[in-house]
């Protein structure tokens, strides 16, 4: 089988998680690749499914010990990477494999797997909305918002190095374009 890769980014608040999780449910040879990360679990996530929860001197072994793909500080001392064995772990089930990584680790799995991966760019409709809804998650304390919104707006400067974007205006449409890119891509 020739193994396939999707792989969404966009700025902190775009959107982007609610897209891969319909993609998820609309293509069933879709798996999400859990990525490995070193801040807390957040109270409705799960050990496992969302994130593999590791301290950070574990992270710094695994980096040591070439186990990941792609890795970045997406916030300052907050670790997030995507393991190899996650990606052979899908690809041994069957599945091609989608993820929800930030803009650097979007481009380098591209650079890694230039065919077989697609970049879809997640963009809001314009910047004010996005720091709107990035205030309206209450999720985060205001050190961890404020370094969100200012990794936001230079996140919004990679559009154009995308294979796809989509944008993210009305939650409807975008789901619709963002299945439609990828009905293309997997056909
Ligand atoms: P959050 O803390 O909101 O779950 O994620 C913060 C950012 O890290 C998001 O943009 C998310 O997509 C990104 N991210 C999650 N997993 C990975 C990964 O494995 N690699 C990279 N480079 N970014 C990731």
């Amino acid at each position: 089988m020739n193994h396939k890769l999707v792989v969404v980014a966009a700025p902190s608040g775009a959107g982007k998680t609610t897209i891969v999780q319909h993609l998820l449910t609309k293509f069933s040879t879709l798996a999400f690749s859990v990525s490995a990360t070193t801040r807390v679990c957040r109270a409705h996530e799960t050990d496992g499914k969302d994130y593999y929860f590791i301290s950070t001197e574990v992270f710094r072994s695994r980096i040591e010990a070439n186990e990941f793909l792609e890795w970045e500080e997406v916030y300052e001392d907050q670790f997030y990477g995507t393991l190899y064995s996650e990606i052979h772990r899908l690809w041994a089930e069957g599945k091609n494999v989608i993820f929800d990584i930030d803009v650097k680790g979007a481009l380098n799995i591209k650079k890694a797997f230039p065919t077989e991966a697609i970049t879809i760019f997640i963009k809001p409709p314009s910047k004010d909305i996005l720091l709107q809804r990035l205030r309206n998650r209450k999720t985060e304390d205001q050190k961890s918002l404020d370094k969100r919104i200012n990794r936001a707006s230079l996140e919004l400067t990679y559009e154009s190095q995308f294979d796809a974007v989509v944008v993210n205006d009305t939650l409807q449409q975008a789901l619709l374009d963002a299945e439609s890119v990828v009905t293309d891509f997997l056909k």
